[in-house]
């Protein structure tokens, strides 16, 4: 079962190339629906391991911060693998486009991924016209998505507002232009746990 990771592989240069990125996210969604093998190393040997070698993330994830989306079960990945910002609805504002400026340019992940979801109480609070203290969060959803109420398509359509946002700071987008980034998109359905990538 090929999903463990150790300094080892990280010899010469470490960064993981974008398509690796994507193949070893969705063997590690596959794994997840079939309940292969839910077992982590989450081992004082592994914390100790990723503290004393530092973190070699593969991969950035903005996702929501839905207690049912957890991307590091949704790919199978364990401790120092992925880069994870959490927000309610995956809003990218200036706060989230920073976090990912420091995977992707500090810590060199090579795939950004938004992962949106279905059934996103945060895309709903935005159709449904909250606002307040929700606001920051509903507001950009709501631009959005556009009036768009399908589940799904507003879930796609939050997910590349998303992308927009980050491609729209320059530090990422040079990052892609140069070759040495994907910023991509994906899809975590609520109800049954499979990602589709768009
Ligand atoms: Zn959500």
């Amino acid at each position: 079962m090929g999903m463990r990771y150790t300094a080892d592989d990280f010899d010469g240069d470490s960064r993981v190339a974008p398509d690796e990125a994507l193949r070893r996210l969705a063997e590690g969604n596959r794994i997840y629906m079939e309940a292969l093998d839910h077992k982590r190393d989450l081992s004082p040997a592994r914390i100790r391991e990723l503290f004393e070698n530092g973190q070699r993330p593969f991969a950035t994830i903005i996702t929501c911060a839905d207690s049912r989306v957890v991307p590091e079960h949704a790919f199978m990945a364990g401790l120092g693998e992925l880069f994870v910002v959490r927000v309610a609805g995956n809003v990218v504002g200036p706060v989230e486009a920073a976090s990912a400026v420091y995977a992707c340019a500090h810590l060199h992940t090579r795939l950004l991924l938004v992962l949106g979801h279905t059934h996103c109480g945060a895309i709903k609070a935005a159709i449904d016209g909250e606002a307040g203290a929700v606001a920051p969060v509903t507001e950009r959803v709501a631009a959005a998505i556009a009036g768009e109420d399908d589940p799904y398509r507003a879930s796609v359509l939050n997910t590349e507002a998303a992308i927009a946002e980050l491609r729209a700071v320059p530090e990422l987008a040079a990052l892609e232009q140069a070759g040495d980034l994907r910023i991509a998109g994906a899809i975590y359905h609520t109800h049954c746990g499979v990602v589709d990538f768009l």
